[in-house]
């Protein structure tokens, strides 16, 4: 037995930084929604999609309370380029109750196989660190935020916005 571990207050949420990956803690959702990294001093939140390598994959996904939405792409992937503005777009609206990110295939194939992704574009939805949803083909905005929040529970109402 060592010493007594601290714990934080239940409702704590831990934000992965989208720039620097540094794990923060935030009291809250309408905190999450404009708080800046204690690392880098970046908003934890900047309603786009943050392009990830795998170290911020490994990090977003295994250290985030909130779930983590993937969409697996790449450039040479038509209905990925098509699909792009319409992740981006779901961004805006799912963040801060859901972190968005996109995994390069082509840079990080190493990655993607391990998913075993059989085509793209796919989209991975984590929560607390293990996969609960994968969808393939391009969508529009509002089918991703749909599809999002029927498996995450996520819900607007109520939310105070
Ligand atoms: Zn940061």
């Amino acid at each position: 037995m060592g010493q007594l571990r601290e714990f934080s207050a239940v409702s704590d949420r831990h934000i992965v930084c989208p720039h620097c990956a540094a794990v923060n803690r935030v009291p809250d959702r309408r905190a999450a929604e404009t708080a800046r990294c204690g690392t880098c001093k970046q908003p934890l939140f900047v309603s786009a999609p943050a392009d990830a390598d795998p170290s911020m994959f490994e990090r977003q996904v295994g250290r985030s309370s909130i779930p983590v939405l993937v969409d697996v792409w790449a450039p040479w992937c038509g209905p990925c380029r098509m699909m792009a503005p319409a992740f981006a777009q779901a961004a805006g609206v799912l963040e801060p109750d859901v972190r968005l990110i996109k995994l390069n295939s082509q840079d990080h194939p190493d990655v993607a196989a391990r998913l075993g992704i059989q085509g793209i574009p796919t989209m991975l939805l984590f929560a607390g660190g293990r996969e609960v949803g994968r969808v393939s083909g391009a969508m529009n905005a509002s089918a991703i935020v749909s599809w999002a929040r029927q498996r995450t529970g996520v819900s607007q109402q109520g939310a105070g916005r």
